[in-house]
């Protein structure tokens, strides 16, 4: 996993999608699905490193929200979160259909409060 790859590519998407006020973001919130393999320790080590690179985000905060694994059980119509890769639903059914913890995406941006 190439976690400078990854934050490259948050603010590479944040500059195409604001282009006009990118410069104003203090906060990102990321989401990132237990499947995905982010972590988020790794993901500040490479935020640092960024920052050197790219000054004008110094003060910008990167947030990652670690998201559970969700599976949904077509036995009885339930999602349960799964613990320790173990994807059987509590009715005791196995699942693998996953509805959760696969994504990797930008949940929240927050911009500097310009009056
Ligand atoms: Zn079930």
């Amino acid at each position: 996993m190439h976690e400078i790859t990854i934050v490259r590519d948050i603010f590479k998407v944040l500059e195409e999608e604001y282009p006009n006020n990118y410069r104003d973001i203090i906060k990102v919130e990321i989401h990132a699905g237990l499947l995905s393999n982010v972590q988020p320790i790794l993901i500040q080590n490479a935020f640092e490193a960024f920052i050197e690179d790219e000054p004008q985000y110094a003060d910008t905060e990167l947030e990652v929200k670690l998201l559970p694994i969700i599976a949904h059980c077509a036995n009885c119509a339930r999602d349960f979160e799964v613990h320790l890769h173990r994807f059987v639903c509590p009715c005791g059914k196995p699942s693998d259909k996953i509805v959760q913890g696969e994504e990797l995406q930008i949940s929240q941006v927050i911009f500097a409060n310009k009056t």
